[in-house]
């Protein structure tokens, strides 16, 4: 397979891909981790540096960052998928306070040690502008600045229009969100970077390794079977796939485009001089960033959840999700008319039921997971390495007591129910965004479909 070609960041990634060994045999070790995605890398290097002596054995079915941690839209984010309302509900004010802080701790981390270990994956914190640009948006916007600071946190501050504008120049500005908490990155350098981060630390790297089976104490690959005391499930987008769990986490793919580098006239309009990435208060998710090598990347949800949560590669490149994704650069920015779009390409992220992100361990079978990140996985990944870090070696910490910890989300409908559901639920989101654009009012779908999305 070609592994440059699966995106941008694949390809401007300054690597060959050259294949680790696959596994050859059976093993024995003390954490075997399923799939090389930032959690399981993640886990392997906390693990590592806590305890070198740990022999421990990542099993991958392609390639390190071959899943959504190579291809994101490289938002290191203090978001969490599920709302500090929704948290503060399902346990106390408190701990989905810790949760926030915890996140927000998260990003620095990432910078942190991509620094410490000389991962050049091109970070730059330069926070998050999420404009406002019709009215009911602007309404979302005002309520998240006024909840944070009722919540005490003075991460979400309230841009005017004029000062919004100033910043990122799109069409139809009234207002925006900023926060701090974010820093752009170049995601496959920072997952091929952990990769051979951690082998530097002693970890082995299987790569074309497919893990058929996950029980208690073991993974089962085609080349073998590895015994180990603790087996880390981090396969994400791609669990349904494995015997047990395909109702567990789905696959909804995130697709992405991306411009050539574009001249300084055109950053001199647009704006983004501290490389802030950035968003809108629409109801079906965008993102976009600029790049260190001044491209703009953006991406967008939009695509059907594909029947039976099965995977393939067709499902990552849909022509009308990407067609649209560049209509509506351009409508943000016309100064990018006539632009060159160089790329496009998509990748799925995984949704657990309650659309609540968990990891855990049960320390009678041996078996751990972190997963269900939605689209906030670039720092929730590392959130959860250290997590596991610490369940592992059985050390309560702050964070084995944040309130994702253990939380285990129901199993999602049979099909046909969630095929129905969920595609229902992303439908409804595009059509809420444009009776918003018509009517001026916050949609009345939007909010009838919302428990559909947790
Ligand atoms: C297009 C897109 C844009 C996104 N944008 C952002 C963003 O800007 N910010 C953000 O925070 N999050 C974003 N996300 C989400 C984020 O990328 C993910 O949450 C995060 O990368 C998940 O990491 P992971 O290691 O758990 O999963 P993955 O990176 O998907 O890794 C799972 C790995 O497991 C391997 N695997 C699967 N099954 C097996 C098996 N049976 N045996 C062995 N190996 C297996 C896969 O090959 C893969 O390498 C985005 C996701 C997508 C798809």
């Amino acid at each position: 397979m070609n592994y440059a070609g699966l995106s941008l960041w694949h390809e401007t990634a300054r690597d060959s891909f050259v294949p680790r060994p696959a596994l050859e045999g059976d093993l024995s070790c003390d954490v075997a981790i399923v799939g090389a995605g930032y959690t399981g890398l993640w886990t392997a290097y906390y693990l590592a540096r806590a305890r070198p002596d740990l022999r421990i054995v990542v099993l991958e079915a392609e390639s390190a960052g071959f899943g959504a941690s190579g291809r994101n839209g490289g938002w290191c984010s203090a978001l969490f998928p599920a709302s500090q309302e929704k948290l503060a509900a399902m346990t106390s004010p408190e701990e989905a306070a810790a949760q926030h802080r915890a996140m927000r701790g998260s990003v620095d981390e990432v910078v942190r040690v991509a620094e410490a270990e000389g991962i050049e994956a091109d970070v730059v914190k330069g926070g998050t502008l999420v404009l406002a640009r019709t009215a009911p948006q602007l309404v979302r916007a005002r309520a998240e600045a006024a909840a944070a600071a009722a919540s005490g946190t003075d991460d979400v501050t309230l841009l005017s229009a004029a000062d919004a504008r100033a910043r990122l120049n799109a069409t139809g500005v009234l207002g925006a969100t900023y926060t701090p908490d974010c820093a752009a990155l170049h995601p496959a350098k920072l997952a091929r970077g952990l990769a051979t981060t951690v082998e530097r630390y002693g970890v082995t790297v299987h790569e074309r390794t497919r893990v058929t089976a996950i029980r208690p104490h073991e993974a089962v690959t085609e080349r073998g079977t590895v015994r180990a005391d603790v087996v880390v499930r981090a396969t994400e987008g791609y669990t349904a796939a494995l015997p047990g769990l395909s109702r567990a986490v789905i696959p909804v793919y995130s697709l992405i485009v991306a411009t050539e580098p574009l001249p300084t006239s055109v950053w001199d309009e647009i704006g983004l001089a501290q490389r802030e990435t950035f968003s809108d208060h629409r109801h079906l998710i965008v993102y976009g960033q600029r790049t260190a090598d001044d491209r703009l990347v953006f991406g967008g949800r939009g695509a059907p959840y594909p029947f039976a949560s099965r995977i393939s590669a067709q499902h990552e490149r849909n022509a009308a999700v990407f067609g649209k994704l560049r209509s509506t650069l351009v409508e943000m920015f016309p100064v990018l008319h006539g632009a060159r779009f160089t790329h496009a390409w998509g990748g799925a992220l995984g949704i657990a039921r309650d659309w609540c992100a968990s990891v855990g361990l049960d320390t009678e079978t041996g078996l751990a997971w972190a997963g269900g990140y939605v689209g906030d996985g670039v720092s929730t990944t590392n959130l959860a390495g250290r997590t596991l870090r610490d369940l592992v070696l059985g050390s309560p910490t702050d964070l084995t007591a944040l309130p994702w910890v253990g939380h285990r989300s129901p199993d999602w409908e049979p099909e046909p129910l969630r095929w129905l559901g969920v595609n229902v639920g992303l439908r409804a989101m595009t059509l809420a965004d444009g009776e918003e654009r018509l009517t001026g009012r916050p949609s009345l779908l939007a909010r009838a479909v919302a428990p559909l999305l947790g």
